[in-house]
């Protein structure tokens, strides 16, 4: 149990959580199918269409999206030709990085949480079908509340999935904390007079949440870039205990990867700015070997193991995977700086990585100095975390002792993300 309430004003007493998108990555599954539909018709399904749909019930979803594409039939129609493509798909949407462990954290700390979806009931029953231990948490424990989008009137950007939920908790609407991934979610839970914290599922909707948002600016509205990055102590709720080192460290705490991610490329020329300006060389990879793994990560900051060709040594590392707002990249990148001193560059060399710890949100710095004494910081912390037990026994992973595999860079192996935690 953690340190619960007492230094926050009116500490939240219920979670409420949405489901696609935010707990189950199905909007990939979603938009793929979605897009074989239109593509029937001639057309393409943009990213406007996208953005309309998401967080909505499926029949309203078809009915933004034949509205914004101008499609010749009903949105009845529509939902009736996704249906069967979707619904043999359904048990096998992954679950988004940081979801099980807040599940997880909520039910062994005694908060009351409940699920708030537009999903039909039947539909909630298929996305659970193979996933027991996240169906026991979310549905199956004793007093477990889901409202489903065919158990309300209206729904989302409505309230009512939203207060029919805080009813089943007996909780009022203004203790409860909202976790949403959709703008539409977002509006309905501000309507109902919730707090809410929004993990965009979909690149770019978070521009939708700027600060002239009066939401954001009320401060009911917090942006997150991932549930990893979630602080339930700063809502008054019990914090997580997962972090390494376990006695807490300065530089914060590294929470472990559920799903550690095994990455191999070339060693690639980047900006040069690395050393010359920060005076902390990053090891750019080549962006072909790790371009599937780079479009589905999360932003942040990551501890994990890395070693250079086939030299015996494995390195502690620390990397940076996203735009670097310091220098506004045009490109997401993946950085890593290897904590140890080399002789001389290693350009042309596979570069052996695996990715365990999540060690913060990428972050902005109003300095030169600030960003560098940050990224020690980030350094000194994964260098602790990295010593603790589960981290530590990754320096001898199979997929860093493999030589034959370290020697050449392709093809290179891949786990399928920076996945679910
Ligand atoms: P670039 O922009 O080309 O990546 P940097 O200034 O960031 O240049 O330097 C990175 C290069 O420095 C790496 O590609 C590698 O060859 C070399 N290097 C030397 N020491 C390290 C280290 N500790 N971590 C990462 N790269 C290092
Ligand atoms: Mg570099």
């Amino acid at each position: 149990m953690g340190q619960t309430a007492g230094e926050v004003d009116n500490p939240v007493k219920a979670v409420l959580l949405d489901l696609d998108g935010l707990i189950l990555d199905t909007e990939s599954l979603c938009v793929e199918v979605a897009r074989s539909v239109v593509e029937r018709y001639g057309k393409d399904l943009t990213l406007e269409a996208q953005r309309a749909a998401l967080g909505k019930r499926p029949l309203e979803c078809w009915a933004s999206v034949a509205e914004i594409l101008a499609l010749p039939v009903p949105a009845e129609q529509l939902l009736a030709e996704s249906e069967p493509l979707l619904a043999a798909r359904w048990a096998d949407a992954p679950l988004l990085p940081g979801a099980l462990r807040l599940v997880r954290h909520l039910a062994a700390s005694g908060v009351p949480f409940a699920v708030a979806t537009s999903t039909p009931r039947a539909t909630f029953n298929s996305k659970m079908s193979r996933k027991p231990e996240l169906r026991q948490l979310l549905a199956e424990r004793p007093g477990a509340v889901v409202v489903c989008g065919d158990e309300v009137t209206n729904g989302k950007p409505h309230p009512d999935v939203f207060l029919a939920a805080a009813a089943g908790l007996g909780v009022p609407a203004a203790q409860c904390l909202v976790l949403e991934d959709a703008p539409s979610g977002a509006a309905g839970a501000t309507s109902a007079g919730m707090r809410v914290v929004v993990v965009p599922s979909l690149v770019g909707v978070g521009a939708e949440f700027g600060p002239a948002d009066p939401a954001a600016a009320s401060g009911l509205l917090q942006l997150l870039p991932s549930l990893l990055a979630f602080c339930p102590e700063s809502y008054g709720l019990p914090r997580f205990h997962d972090t390494l080192p376990p006695a807490g460290h300065p530089g914060g705490g590294v929470i472990p990867m559920d799903r550690v991610v095994r990455l191999r490329g070339e060693v690639v020329k980047g900006f040069g700015r690395g050393s010359k300006e920060l005076g902390i060389p990053t090891a750019n990879v080549c962006p072909a070997a790790v371009a599937k793994h780079l479009a589905e990560a999360v932003t942040g900051i990551y501890a994990g193991w890395a070693r250079v060709g086939q030299r015996p040594e494995i390195h502690k590392t620390v990397l940076s995977i996203g735009w670097n707002p310091f220098f506004a990249n045009k490109e997401k990148t993946l950085e890593p700086w290897i904590l140890a001193d080399f002789d001389q560059p290693f350009y042309g060399e596979t570069l052996s990585l695996v990715i365990c710890g999540y060690v913060r949100p990428e972050a902005n710095f109003s300095s030169l100095e600030d960003l560098v004494a940050r990224i020690h910081a980030d350094a000194d912390v994964s260098r602790a975390a990295l010593d603790c037990p589960p981290l530590a026994a990754l320096a001898a992973d199979p997929f860093l002792l493999d030589l034959e595999a370290s020697g050449s860079a392709a093809p290179s192996r891949q786990s399928s993300g920076l996945g679910p935690a």
